[in-house]
């Protein structure tokens, strides 16, 4: 704490980032990565754009990679918002799309960055309970609010909601902005951005970071009404005109061009999270159905706490929360069919 700080700083309770260890050599499934590359093409594109051009400031307005997104996802490229990491996306939404005179709502288990930005925009927010098994009740959303909010698949319980559901929510609840958070969509569900050009209201945010495998490059986008992204537009514009730089627009489009290699990646995690969940539950554990790259498990014999410390002693990191309803659970990353038997292994001796 410091004299120094403003008010803003005072009221903060900041996001903690799961681990990135310094320490090689370690099985990491604690942060939803994709333990394939991202499609070589990427490194190409980036190779290309090194070199002189660097002097000049990036397109503004990543003008190449919302027209590729827009090809891609048959919108127009003025439906497309493009930001550094969708975290980001996720911050300018809440400053530009959620009303301040009702609460937000989001589900009780969920992305725990969303009351972050919450406590820094000065948003009231109400968390809804999902059900015993984690469904997200779409019928709960029905109250008064100034924005709804949720991931699809929901993290870090995996599940999904559908889309018939979603359009229900939309159907309900004209007045306030509905946001699908869709992290993981692409490991198995459907994307609601068919249903934007029926739902002016809805917003979907996706991200680079997992299923196309660079979280290192920071990139993600939204997608929804014109009227929505001019609000993104604005408070983008009035924070940090450059959020994409050279090197991730094209690192971006490659990656979008690139869909035999996406489609191939994305399958392998899907074949290896149904055969790690066979595992898991010959091992004991409880294992939530996931549409995810990750399983959130519990096992009732062994307190979760202690099961994610003696991992990282066996060179396995898994993540943990600490937070009511789930503080039994782990939630493991799908890692490649090696990195999984190697995490079973290690497993089966700290059982
Ligand atoms: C990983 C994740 C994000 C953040 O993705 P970045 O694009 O890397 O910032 C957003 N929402 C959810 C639910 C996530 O799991």
């Amino acid at each position: 704490m410091s004299r120094f700080w403003s008010p803003v700083v005072h009221r903060l309770s900041p996001y903690t980032p799961g681990e990135q260890p310094k320490r090689e050599n370690l099985v990491k499934l604690n942060t939803n990565e994709n333990p394939y590359g991202p499609s070589p093409r990427v490194a190409e594109a980036i190779r290309g754009e090194l070199g002189d051009g660097l002097r000049l400031y990036p397109d503004p307005a990543a003008s190449l990679l919302r027209q590729a997104a827009a090809d891609y996802y048959g919108l127009k490229p003025q439906q497309v918002f493009a930001g550094n990491g969708s975290d980001e996306v996720l911050a300018h939404t809440f400053c530009a799309l959620f009303q301040h005179d009702r609460p937000l709502l989001f589900p009780d288990i969920t992305y725990s960055f969303y009351p972050v930005y919450c406590r820094l925009y000065g948003i009231d927010y109400e968390t809804v309970a999902l059900a015993w098994d984690f469904d997200l009740l779409v019928d709960d959303y029905r109250r008064p609010n100034g924005g709804i909010i949720f991931p699809n698949p929901n993290a870090p319980t995996g599940r999904l909601l559908s889309l018939d559901d979603i359009e229900r929510l939309l159907r309900s609840n004209t007045e306030s902005v509905v946001v699908v958070d869709e992290a993981y969509i692409d490991f198995g569900g459907e994307s609601a951005v068919s249903l934007i050009d029926r739902y002016p209201n809805l917003l979907v945010i996706q991200t680079f970071s997992k299923s196309r495998a660079l979280a290192g490059m920071r990139i993600g986008l939204a997608l929804g009404d014109e009227q929505l992204i001019d609000g993104l537009e604005r408070v983008k514009d009035s924070f940090n005109s450059y959020p994409m730089d050279r090197l991730a627009i094209v690192a971006a489009v490659a990656a979008l061009e690139d869909e035999a290699y996406f489609r191939e990646t994305c399958q392998r995690v899907i074949d290896s999270r149904q055969q790690l969940a066979t595992d898991l539950r010959n091992l004991g554990f409880e294992v939530l159905p996931s549409f995810a790259n990750f399983l959130f498990v519990r096992h009732s014999e062994h307190d979760a706490a202690e099961l994610a410390a003696a991992l990282r002693e066996h060179g396995v990191i898994v993540r943990h929360f600490n937070q009511p309803r789930v503080d039994q659970h782990l939630r493991i990353t799908v890692g490649t069919p090696e990195e999984n038997r190697e995490f079973l292994k290690a497993l089966g001796q700290v059982l």
